[in-house]
């Protein structure tokens, strides 16, 4: 039988195919091909972990202790099969026993020969696809179960690797295609990462090898696309398990896949290009578990034509070799002669870099650079020149289209290198990639530095998608995220409220409560204070209040605010801190008998006469900044906050001739921290500054509660911050301990809702318009500040749209969220901005003389 539809060949790797969950998203990927008329081949991996517990086993099996890693595969294989409700015993006994011979074969000689060691580690593919063979057949969808070595032969080379690294050929196989015809099956269902030798017996291909048996197949079939289905969707510009700024790639050239790959991008076996590329193929990195997502495309033109790194990568187990012969390499013939070892040895060279008297390769890891063989290499060596081998060194990589045309952009990142010492530097003749080696500690350091100083989207970009973290927070803010956030809950209230023509903050009332109520129920702090400049709703206020907190305010105008919002607030319950206010504001505040911070000499040396009798709190700049932007960071040595502590005996002096008690202490020192560690040392360093100030009962720690946010810190775990204040409280016992938090009380309660304006597409980037901007909310221009940005109206919709959303001033700066997914959205549709209680209304200007958004609560 002759087939003429063309095949899909999609691979699945170790995380793609470990649970019942991801084989339902196999069997729907799979049906999508069918449905569209092609056939599918799926080649995969063994269970994730299973080719690592094999490697055990064979080193468990020398000493042997076969028995309890022998058990824990079975147990990993039954239990998949068990959740797919299969009969994993039937079908996977004559593997196990296959296993459990061949580790006692090895127990009882005590030799791992390539060829055994090939063998198990054939198991995990082979067992790991009989389940999910047995599955999808019983789901309905008629799968082959192809042995892939009787499809990809093994090429002759060393004997290391003909068993442990065998490359194979990749012509188009017509007598491979007439087999699947035969059967007749829409699909089949294969192997990765195995072949056969010509002598009939098992080989692997290497580490991750599964992409290059799925780059054989859709050659051998010559196929219409090759899909491989990993754990994350595409290749990033950095391994974004390392950063979390990592942008995904929407478009890769062949070559430029091939040279990320090579230089570390564990995404793709570096070989398995070649074969899609030499058929022209096609090839899409995709996510199983964001299916939805495009991941990225690899094709033969690049995605544009500006020289532009692509990436940083690292790659670990990096080998030097240095060869010195005290400046005889300029003989002729020296370069040749020091080649020759590794090409008799059959070691292939992966950098050089020459020197006055020395040469410097590089080696990468590789399963036949045995201790045998570099021994031999070495003595090699030694008859030519001095030798020195380097162990565990890492290569760090900069890689993209004319990297070198970009040296001159990199500039300042390259200070990085004054922090971790370069072994050697090469810069690819293909001027595809710049690498430096470097000690194996630390290549990722080094690496994800030079990723978040050096790559940088652009507003309209075409190489770069979203952010890691950025797709992380969408898929984490899905309805089956444990605890939905209140404006999915409230989300019909909300769509209520929005107006037709104008933006709306609103507030939702029970999220300030309860924050305020954590704030108020740490058993170790004695006294809690709103900092209302975060946000000054009425409603909002006289929540913190109710829920047990005072107020913090900084000017007079912030303190009649809460009195009138909150009527019974006495003076007691008024923290008034501000910073360069006049004479009138401080002479007020005494006389209302509030509590009052000083943060400067100005006040007392010019001013005495007010602040006789009156309590006062100092509030001291500890030269420390921490914080999540510059211009949030109120420490160090530049900010206009605080005295510094060598004024400390003026100030103590001045207090006294102006009849003036000093009974607190205060340090705010930068907003966004999650650690409790960072009031921990704020309290110390109080404690210590108090020594000398024997009045001092009140030691105010200030505030900068990290709140949730997509992109950097993390809500403050208040059990925890409370067991650090109890400590300190037992140390300290003669102090009061207070906290003055803004943004931790209000930023998740509130949220911005717009109407969409406009849509603009250019051929480059996408526009969402809405009916408001940084008029309403200035932080994302102000700090970079990161809002979650969700389209309301069409919620759980598919995101199949990268846009930025932008309002309707007359600034470049005016963009609420770049490279944001969302779905397809229309003139009308109602915007939601996440986390815009705090520091949103209360900065809004009329810039443009348009009205910000009104405030109300829920
Ligand atoms: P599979 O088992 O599906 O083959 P791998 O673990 O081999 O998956 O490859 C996917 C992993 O590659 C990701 O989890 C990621 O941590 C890693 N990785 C390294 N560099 C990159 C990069 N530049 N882009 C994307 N992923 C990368
Ligand atoms: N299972 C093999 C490994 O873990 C091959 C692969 O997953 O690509 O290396
Ligand atoms: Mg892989």
């Amino acid at each position: 039988m002759t087939n003429t539809q063309t095949w899909i060949v999609l691979k699945f790797g170790g995380t793609s195919v470990k649970s019942l969950a991801d084989w339902r998203v196999i069997s729907k990927q799979v049906t999508a091909r069918l449905e569209a008329g092609h056939r599918a081949l799926i080649v995969h991996s063994a269970l994730s972990g299973i080719s690592d517990a094999l490697e055990d086993l064979v080193i468990a099996a020398l000493e042997n202790e076969a028995e309890p890693v022998l058990a824990a595969i079975r147990a990993r294989h039954l239990d998949l099969a068990s959740e797919m409700e299969l009969d994993g015993a039937a079908l996977l006994d004559s593997y196990f026993t296959g296993l459990e011979r061949l580790s006692a074969g090895i127990s009882l000689t005590g030799d791992a020969s390539p060829r055994l060691r090939a063998r198990i580690m054939a198991h995990g593919e082979l067992m790991a696809t009989t389940l999910g063979a047995a599955w999808l057949n019983k789901t309905g969808l008629q799968a082959h179960w192809l042995d892939a070595r009787t499809a990809l032969q093994a090429l002759p080379s060393d004997p290391v690797s003909s068993y442990l690294n065998a490359d194979c050929a990749y012509d188009t196989d017509t007598a491979l295609q007439a087999r699947l015809d035969d059967t007749g099956a829409p699909v089949v269902i294969t192997q990765g990462f195995i072949a056969g030798r010509e002598d009939g017996d098992t080989a692997i291909l290497g580490r991750g090898g599964s992409d290059t048996s799925a780059a054989y197949f859709a050659a051998k079939l010559n196929a219409d696309r090759l899909e491989i289905w990993t754990d994350v969707p595409g290749f990033f510009s950095a391994d974004p398990r390392l950063t979390g700024s990592a942008r995904q790639i929407r478009a890769l050239s062949y070559e430029e896949a091939q040279e990320l790959a090579s230089m570390g991008a564990g995404v793709l076996h570096p070989r398995a290009i070649a074969p899609v590329r030499k058929a022209g193929i096609a090839m899409q990195v995709l996510c199983t578990h964001q299916p939805e997502l495009d991941g990225t495309r690899i094709q033969a033109t690049p995605s544009e034509d500006a020289p532009r790194l692509k990436a940083v990568s690292v790659k670990h187990g990096v080998r030097l070799f240095t060869l010195d012969n005290d400046g005889m390499w300029r003989t002729s013939g020296f370069l040749a002669k020091a080649f020759e070892p590794f090409a008799q040895h059959g070691v292939s060279i992966d950098l050089v870099s020459t020197s006055e008297t020395s040469v410097t390769l590089s080696l990468d890891e590789d399963p036949a650079l045995t201790p045998e063989v570099l021994d031999r290499l070495r003595s090699d060596l030694e008859a030519i020149a001095r030798v020195e081998l380097i162990e565990d060194c890492a290569a760090v990589s900069l890689v993209g289209r004319g990297v070198r045309a970009l040296l001159a952009q990199f500039g300042p990142a390259m200070e990085a290198f004054a922090h971790y010492p370069v072994r050697l530097v090469s810069q690819a003749a293909n001027d595809l990639n710049l690498t430096v080696v470097v000690d194996g500690d630390q290549g990722k350091a080094l690496c994800r530095r030079l990723h978040d100083q050096l790559i940088q989207p652009k507003p309209r970009d075409v190489t770069f998608g979203p952010s890691w973290r950025e797709l992380q927070a969408q898929a984490v803010d899905t309805p089956s995220a444990s605890s939905p956030v209140w404006w999915r809950t409230k989300r019909q209230a909300l769509l209520d409220l929005c107006p037709a023509d104008s933006a709306l903050y609103v507030y939702d009332l029970e999220t300030v409560k309860a924050r305020a109520s954590a704030i108020s129920g740490l058993k170790n702090l004695d006294r809690g204070w709103y900092a209302m400049k975060a946000n000054h709703q009425p409603d909002v206020i006289r929540t913190a209040v109710e829920a047990g907190l005072g107020v913090e305010c900084v000017s007079m105008a912030e303190v009649h605010a809460a009195r009138a919002a909150v009527p019974d607030l006495g003076p007691d319950r008024i923290l008034f801190t501000p910073n360069f206010a006049s004479r009138a504001e401080y002479a007020e505040a005494i006389e209302m008998g509030v509590h009052l911070t000083l943060d400067g000499l100005h006040p007392l040396r010019h001013w005495s006469e007010i602040f006789a009798g009156a309590e006062i709190t100092l509030r001291i700049n500890p030269q420390r900044p921490e914080g999540h932007h510059k211009h949030v960071r109120t420490a160090g040595p530049e900010a206009k906050f605080g005295l510094h502590a060598d004024e400390l005996p003026e100030a103590i002096d001045l207090a006294r001739k102006a009849g003036a008690i000093i009974t607190g202490l205060h340090v705010h020192s930068g907003s966004g921290i999650s650690d409790p560690e960072h009031w921990r040392r704020v309290g110390l360093f109080l404690t210590e500054t108090a020594r000398d100030l024997p009045d001092v009962k009140i030691l105010d720690l200030g505030g900068g509660l990290g709140v949730d946010e997509a992109s950097g810190p993390r809500r403050i775990d208040t059990d925890a911050l409370d067991v650090m204040l109890g400590e300190l409280k037992t140390a300290y016992p003669n102090y009061q301990l207070w906290l003055e938090p803004g943004r931790f009380i209000v930023a998740e309660s509130g949220v911005l809702l717009a109407r969409v304006n406009q849509v603009k597409h250019t051929p480059d980037a996408r526009f969402i318009g809405i009916n408001t901007g940084m008029n309403s909310l200035i932080r994302p221009a102000l700090y970079g500040a990161r809002h979650d940005i969700v389209n309301l109206t069409r919620l759980d919709e598919p995101m199949d749209w990268v846009a930025d959303i932008v309002g309707p001033i007359c600034e470049t700066a005016d963009r609420l969220g770049a490279q944001r997914l969302m779905p397809h959205t229309e003139e009308g549709d109602i915007i939601l901005i996440g986390n815009g209680g705090a520091y949103g209304r209360v900065m809004a200007s009329t810039y443009n003389l348009r009205q910000p958004a009104g405030e109300a609560v829920i």
